[in-house]
């Protein structure tokens, strides 16, 4: 059975190994990249014939900015760029999220480390009413 001090140890190294890669974080951009082909409308231009791919590939990062979709034109030399960049916020994301759950779990494990007697169960009724913690060794409370 690991200790307390133990848990609160490992949890401790889980919470500096992400903040670590956290700082190790390159460019990163958010959105997705989509490549588009177009037709000009010129009757005699070659994408006015039938089969033709039409003009491009043209790259767009688009994202959602304030419930709108915001589109931005992405030279096409610098497309695998922006896919790498795209894919690093991504991970950004997950890290960030990993961190998150890990602080939580370290400051939930200090503070049930701070005091033994702290109740860190609460006993909610049908009603809405809170009856009080319950101790989850000593029964305090209860
Ligand atoms: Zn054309």
């Amino acid at each position: 059975m690991p200790t307390s001090d133990d848990r609160l140890e490992q949890a401790q190294r889980e919470r500096d190994q992400l903040r670590l890669r956290l700082t190790q974080v390159g460019d990163l951009r958010p959105g997705s990249l989509l490549e588009r082909h177009c037709r000009c409308g010129k009757p005699a231009c070659h994408c006015a014939r039938e089969g033709d791919p039409g003009h491009g590939p043209y790259w767009y990062l688009t994202r959602e900015v304030g419930g709108k979709t915001v589109s931005h034109l992405i030279p096409a030399s610098a497309a695998e760029l922006t896919t790498q960049q795209v894919a690093e916020y991504q991970r950004f994301r997950e890290l960030s999220r990993q961190f998150v759950e890990a602080s939580e779990r370290l400051c939930e494990l200090k503070l049930s480390a701070l005091d033994r007697k702290f109740c860190d169960v609460f006993v909610n009724r049908s009603d809405g009413l809170t009856l009080g913690a319950v101790h989850r060794s000593c029964g305090a409370g209860r």
